[in-house]
């Protein structure tokens, strides 16, 4: 974390408020000013403050008060919260932390010392930053495959039932498509593994660049093997979904040293219309099962094409 975030300024008295904004000026800091809590609080909730430097004796909303309504209103990343305090006898200091404060600075303020406390909030700032990071990094690798950056099974798993859900509430169709490729077998005995590989990592990219952004979403399913998922999309959305990716992948051409490689696949659908409130239901299981027996249908008739089939709900 760098200066381009603002320092939340609280402090009834005009002097001393103005005293801590020149010195956070000075070192080049964005500052906001409030007068009381109110005022603070209407301030940090327009605009996240990661940092805040509050009196302790302010009329109304006392600066330990201030502490508490900030660590319970849901920020977007941690706020140091300093409090100044007149007061530095034991117990005060002990009240003030406990009512959240991380440091303490007393009057009258000593400029370097304020600058000091303020970059080991930053400091603190940017561990949280750099652990956050690291989570989303590791979350990411928990749900995606390493060499085609699609999701795995387990967001599958975990995504799934959301999508269930969601179609179900709004009475919405879902459709899901599963995409095989041809004779796959033979690209890797022809052009080895690594270049199979490469394949696999060019289609699964292609596929992705067909779909709808942030609505659809691809599983490699297994091996050669991949899973679209379409939300809001009927019978003949995904057919045509289905067509389209069918045909881009059968366009393009995967150099490498010695050969361009072509590759054709297959796909299989099924899709399922949540028509009224307590209908019938479908689970994800029974989805891809019936996506996968139009697959192979569509591998039985020659390959390179595309069946999807409406599910009809037993008994309607
Ligand atoms: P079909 O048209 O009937 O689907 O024929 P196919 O050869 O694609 O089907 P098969 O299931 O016989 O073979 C799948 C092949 O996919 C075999 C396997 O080695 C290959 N494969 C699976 N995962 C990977 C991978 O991660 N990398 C590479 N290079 N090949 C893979
Ligand atoms: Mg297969
Ligand atoms: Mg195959």
């Amino acid at each position: 974390m760098d200066k381009n975030f603002p320092i939340l300024v609280v402090d009834d008295d005009v002097v001393s408020r103005t005293v801590v904004q020149k010195y956070l000026l000075k070192a080049g800091f964005e500052v906001l000013c409030a007068g009381n809590g109110k005022e603070a609080m209407s301030i940090f909730n327009k605009r996240f403050c990661p940092i805040v430097l509050t009196d302790w004796m302010m009329p109304e909303i006392t600066g330990p008060q201030l502490c508490r309504m900030i660590r319970e209103t849901k920020t977007e990343s941690y706020v140091f919260i300093i409090l100044i305090t007149s007061r530095d006898s034991k117990t005060d200091i002990v009240s003030g932390l406990e009512a959240g404060a991380d440091d303490y600075l007393t009057k009258p303020i000593h400029q370097a010392e304020l600058i000091a406390r303020i970059k080991t909030g930053i400091r603190i700032l940017n561990l949280e930053q750099s652990l956050k990071s690291a989570n989303d990094e590791i979350r990411l690798l928990s749900i995606t495959d390493p060499l085609t950056g699609c999701y795995n099974r387990t967001y599958l798993g975990e995504q799934f039932p959301q999508e269930l859900i969601r179609s179900q509430r709004y009475h919405h169709p879902l459709a899901v498509v599963l995409v095989d490729l041809d004779h796959f077998k033979k690209v890797n005995d022809t052009y080895g593994h690594q270049a199979g590989d490469l394949v696999l990592k060019n289609i699964a990219k292609c596929i992705i660049g067909q779909i709808r952004e942030k609505v659809d979403w691809v599983v490699r399913y297994g091996g050669e093997e991949f899973l679209i998922i379409l939300p809001e999309t009927d019978c003949a959305g995904a057919t045509t979904m289905a067509e389209r990716v069918r045909e881009a992948v059968s366009k393009i051409t995967i150099e490498i040293v010695d050969a361009r490689i072509r590759v054709t696949a297959s796909f299989g659908g099924a899709a399922f219309h949540f028509a009224q409130k307590d209908g019938p239901e479908i689970s994800m299981e029974d989805l891809v099962k019936k996506a996968d027996e139009q697959l192979y249908i569509s591998k039985r008739e020659g390959r390179n094409r595309a069946n999807v089939i409406e599910i009809i709900p037993c008994g309607e």
